[in-house]
């Protein structure tokens, strides 16, 4: 099954001139959802990990049902200000500005082989400031994945640990 065949690009989106790659159809195919499910979980358990994080918001999509598949835990890495209790925060850059991206203090145990996940790799600042932010807290990151790369904005170069994606873009 090619799974491009069920993604849609959608022009001008979020603003004009962006080509936005959208997994909703996916996402509603139940077959080519649990292909690419099975393919991802082929992938990343090849770094043995104990916990995946998931970065807000369709990172979640990925990554809680390849936690369930591979038997371990799955953690939330959201924007700044929505998770309870103490949090540390890591600030990344943008286009215009800075946003932040934080995990809950004790959300990874010190030396857990974390994998992190996201749906889609463009420049590389969201999953690269996550991956900091995982290190920060004392997790040992040993992959990243996500189900789509734009290989020609070169956002594996940012990413210090290996990276895999099931399709990709150029
Ligand atoms: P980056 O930080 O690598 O430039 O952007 C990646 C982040 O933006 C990911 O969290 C991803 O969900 C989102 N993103 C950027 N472009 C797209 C796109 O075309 N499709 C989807 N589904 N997400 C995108």
């Amino acid at each position: 099954m090619d799974i491009k065949d069920h993604i849609r690009a959608i022009p001008d989106f979020p603003k004009k001139g962006i080509l936005f790659y959208d997994i909703s159809t996916l996402l509603s195919h139940p077959d080519a959802w649990q292909v690419a499910m099975g393919r991802m979980a082929k992938i990343v358990g090849q770094h043995r990990p104990d916990i995946l994080v998931g970065i807000e918001s369709r990172g979640f999509l990925v990554a809680a049902p390849l936690a369930l598949k591979l038997g371990c835990g799955f953690v939330m890495a959201r924007k700044r200000g929505k998770l309870p209790g103490k949090t540390v925060e890591h600030e990344y850059d943008l286009e215009y500005g800075t946003d932040a991206i934080a995990l809950q203090d004790d959300a990874l145990a010190p030396g857990q082989r974390v994998v992190v996940l996201d749906d889609l790799l463009a420049t590389g600042g969201t999953l690269n400031a996550t991956i900091e932010l995982c290190k920060k807290v004392g997790g040992n990151v040993v992959g990243a994945a996500g189900i789509i790369e734009l290989t020609f904005l070169n956002g594996r170069s940012r990413i210090d640990v290996p990276f895999d994606s099931l399709i990709s873009y150029d």
